[in-house]
């Protein structure tokens, strides 16, 4: 069995623009797992003459007292024809490519991150040509947006590195967590293990709180977090929007263990049904925390008839990480 839990704290907020404080602030980045296999596609692709690809991944923010998300947003690759003859560098990009990501990042109000590719596993470090590249445009993008955290990434085939530099402070600020939102689900589906996922918001309302959450357990093969309208980038720039707002740190811990139990329910279950309407299909449970009740989601009906799409492809097989090359 496999538990991922997740915390969502929620309430409407101004935008973003305070400096970290101090060193204590933790920089977090999450990304939606089908959006990450994307970008590794993508700067995969041969080029005609360039070594390797490279790409923009626009951001959305959310801050607490002590640390930052940071959420993917977009990815915007560099065209074709935008790419110039280097032989000294794996890629470079010309002035047309460089407009294009500044214009979104004036046009779309995010920070941008450069993007690129070692084909390796296991952690990406940057080299000396990275830094030298990294310190030449991202200015450019302060310019531009300078309340906004700009930076680099770079992925390996199963990690994923990045610096981000804060507005007023000159040195980058090495990311210290990342979240793939999905991977878990896309190992369960390959292994054929049932999954469960917890989750829980905490919204201020009128100076009080309201606390709402869901249980999802997803059977292979049956219904997935997708289908239940879960995984959406949608949600996740709310999460990331209102990231904070209702305390860095609100007290969670009996919401959560109500959830946590109720998934070892459906497990067990499962495992050793004790009553006849117990089935192993894929199912979600809303959470009220305001008025402590548990009631199986009416999205469970709606999607019950609808075979799940999701994970279809030659990539959703074999290790979950491993996708195969082009030539
Ligand atoms: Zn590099
Ligand atoms: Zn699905």
């Amino acid at each position: 069995m496999v538990v991922e839990g997740r915390l969502r704290t929620a309430e409407s907020r101004p935008g973003f623009g305070r400096p970290p404080e101090g060193p204590a602030v933790i920089l977090h980045f999450k990304l939606l797992e089908s959006l990450r296999q994307a970008i590794v596609r993508d700067l995969q692709r041969p080029h005609p003459h360039a070594a390797e690809r490279v790409g923009f991944l626009s951001g959305r923010f959310g801050d607490s007292a002590k640390s930052l998300m940071i959420l993917a947003h977009k990815f915007h690759s560099v065209d074709d024809a935008h790419y110039v003859i280097d032989r000294k560098v794996g890629a470079r990009f010309n002035s047309a490519a460089m407009r294009m990501a500044l214009q979104v990042a004036l046009s779309d109000d995010v920070g941008m991150f450069h993007v690129h590719l070692h084909p390796h596993l296991g952690p990406p470090k940057p080299s000396s040509i990275d830094w030298r590249e990294w310190h030449k445009f991202v200015p450019d993008f302060r310019h531009v947006r300078p309340k906004l955290p700009h930076g680099a990434l770079i992925l390996s085939e199963d990690g994923i590195s990045g610096w981000c530099w804060y507005p007023r402070q000159d040195a980058p600020i090495q990311i210290h967590r990342f979240t793939s939102v999905g991977l878990c689900l896309r190992a369960c589906r390959r292994y054929l293990i049932p999954y469960f996922d917890i989750g829980m918001d905490v919204h201020l309302v009128d100076g009080g709180a309201v606390i709402h959450g869901q249980v999802i357990r997803s059977m292979p093969g049956d219904q997935c977090l997708r289908c239940f309208g879960f995984l959406r980038q949608d949600l996740l720039e709310k999460e990331a929007q209102h990231y904070g707002a209702a305390g860095g740190h609100p007290q969670v811990i009996w919401p959560n263990g109500v959830l946590a139990s109720t998934a070892v329910g459906l497990f067990v279950e499962l495992s050793s049904p004790w009553h006849f309407r117990a089935d192993a299909r894929s199912a979600m449970y809303d959470y009220d925390g305001n008025r402590h009740i548990v009631l199986l989601s009416s999205r469970v009906a709606a999607v019950r008839d609808i075979p799940c799409r999701h994970f279809g492809e030659v990539s959703d097989l074999g290790d979950p990480l491993w996708s195969p090359r082009p030539e």
